[in-house]
Parts: C-alpha cells; sequence; structure tokens
C-alpha cells in the first residue's frame, strides 16, 4: 500500500479531516485549522487585544500529524511521504481528506469553495461564486457579497455557512433567512424589497380586504404609497383590516401594491 493513504480520514478536528496542524504565522501557536484558531483567539480569548483571525494564505508551515516534522507547506509530507490532505490548495494552504465535500479553489474569490466546480459559476459584479442557478437568472448588485449579513453582521464572502441571494441580488447567510421567515419578516433588511414570492399572501388580503366593508370614518382617506418592490407612487382609498389587528391599512393597485404596516416593501404615508 503506498504511504500516501496511511491514516486518511483518521487525524484532524470538528473541522477538517487531515493530516497535519498549521504553525500560525500570526501568534506562532500550533492548530489543527484556522477555525480552531479563530475560537481560541477570539472566542476564548478574554484579552480584546490579543483577538484575531488567521491570515489563511500567510501559512508557511505545517507539522505532519503521523511523524510530526514541521515543515514547510506541500501536500505530501517530506520526512515520511504521507500525504496530509487528499484535497489540497496550495494558494489557499489547505487540507481535507474529506473529498466529498468536491472542494475547488475560485481564482477571483481568491479562495477553497465546496461544491463541486461545475455547479457555480464566478460573478464579477457580485464579486463571488453563485450556483449555476443562478446564471443570469440573478440580479447583480456591486460587491454583493463583500459585505456582512444583514441579520447576524458576519462576514459573507468567506462564510463557511450557506448563503442566500434573494431576488433583489443582496445577500444573506440562509438560515438568517430562515430566521425572518420565522419572524414573519418577508423584506430584505436593506432595501425593503419582498425576498420571497409573496402571491399568496396577497391573495388572502384580497379576500379579506372584500369581506371587510370600511367604517364610515375612514372610507375617504387616501394614503400615498411608494413601492419598494416596483418603485411606483400612488394615492389610493385606504382599508383598515379588522381580521388582522396587527396592519392597518391596506389597500392595493391592479398590480399589488399592498399598503400594510408590517409589510415594509411599501413606505407608508397616510393623506
Ligand atoms: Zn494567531
Ligand atoms: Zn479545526
Ligand atoms: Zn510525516
Ligand atoms: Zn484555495
Ligand atoms: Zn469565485
Ligand atoms: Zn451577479
Ligand atoms: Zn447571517
Ligand atoms: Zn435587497
Amino acid at each position: 500500500m503506498s504511504r500516501l493513504t496511511v491514516g486518511i480520514g483518521d487525524y484532524g478536528c470538528v473541522h477538517y479531516r487531515r493530516r497535519c496542524r498549521i504553525r500560525s504565522p500570526c501568534c506562532g501557536k500550533v492548530f489543527s485549522c484556522r477555525h480552531c484558531h479563530n475560537d481560541a483567539m477570539n472566542l476564548n480569548e478574554r484579552d480584546p487585544s490579543k483577538r484575531h483571525d488567521l491570515p489563511r494564505h500567510s501559512v508557511e508551515r505545517v507539522i505532519c500529524s503521523l511523524c510530526g516534522s514541521e515543515q514547510e507547506v506541500s501536500q505530501v509530507c517530506k520526512k515520511c511521504q504521507v500525504c496530509m490532505g487528499e484535497y489540497f490548495c496550495e494558494t489557499c494552504k489547505f487540507f481535507d481528506d474529506d473529498t466529498t465535500k468536491n472542494q475547488f479553489h475560485c481564482v477571483s474569490c481568491g479562495i477553497c469553495r465546496v461544491g463541486g466546480k461545475d455547479n457555480f459559476f464566478h460573478c464579477e459584479k457580485c464579486g463571488c461564486c453563485y450556483s449555476i442557478q443562478l446564471q443570469k437568472r440573478h440580479f447583480c448588485v456591486e460587491n454583493a457579497m463583500h459585505h456582512n449579513c444583514p441579520v447576524c453582521f458576519n462576514y459573507l464572502f468567506d462564510s463557511v455557512d450557506q448563503i442566500a441571494v434573494m431576488p433583489c441580488g443582496h445577500t444573506i447567510h440562509a438560515f438568517c433567512l430562515t430566521d425572518m421567515y420565522r419572524h414573519s419578516q418577508y423584506s430584505c433588511p436593506m432595501c425593503s424589497k419582498s425576498v420571497c414570492d409573496m402571491s399568496s399572501m396577497w391573495d388572502t388580503l384580497d379576500r379579506e380586504v372584500a369581506a371587510t366593508p370600511m367604517p364610515d370614518i375612514y372610507r375617504d382617506k387616501m394614503v400615498w404609497i411608494l413601492c419598494n418592490d416596483c418603485g411606483e407612487s400612488s394615492s389610493l382609498f385606504s382599508h383598515y383590516c379588522s381580521e388582522m389587528p396587527s396592519m392597518w391599512f391596506l389597500q392595493y393597485s391592479a398590480d399589488y401594491c399592498w399598503l400594510i404596516k408590517f409589510f415594509p416593501q411599501l413606505i407608508v404615508q397616510i393623506l
């Protein structure tokens, strides 16, 4: 049996299976991976001045987990000839024995990603790799991924968690989006456009309006709305929605511009 496969899958940390540890270029300490380093140096570090992330591209030395010899970064151990990572990226100094993640390095992103090269394309304008399902089918936003998630404020571009692209082109963690749904938030926190197909909601409200005639005091009240989805503004008759006490006035135009207190897709002004 070739030395290359010895110990495959037997070494690593909770983040990666790999047969080496890395010498941190920042603080000189040895860790299994950059996440182990960042957890130890941020989450568990009491002194704020000592907190820092590992600059992954600057890793220069690794320690073979089988023979313990410290050496320059390369895929195969110079001393015992074991392969230290079935997947290896020389640019990212990245090792992983679990290749089922289909890692690939994107030159434009400058980092390694998972999910298979063939399933992604790099959008130059958004500045990130997106699923090919979004190719020519997403709204490009300049450097869309190079900002923090609008919900949890963690940086999105190199996040290991799944990212969702909203119809407006803004980006967010998939689980943060789910969290928004759970709290009945259906508009982008950055631009207030709808984040999903709202037609069934609008249908429900249609029926609601039809079923609840307006009391006299509100009957002639006009409201001015700016629909953040379509960008049109208009004046409409208001409608109070009794079945949904938390919602105020609602009204619609032919193209389903809804006005409801709890749908910030619409900027509202009561005339
Ligand atoms: Zn460090
Ligand atoms: Zn780790
Ligand atoms: Zn070795
Ligand atoms: Zn890489
Ligand atoms: Zn990319
Ligand atoms: Zn794009
Ligand atoms: Zn988030
Ligand atoms: Zn948006």
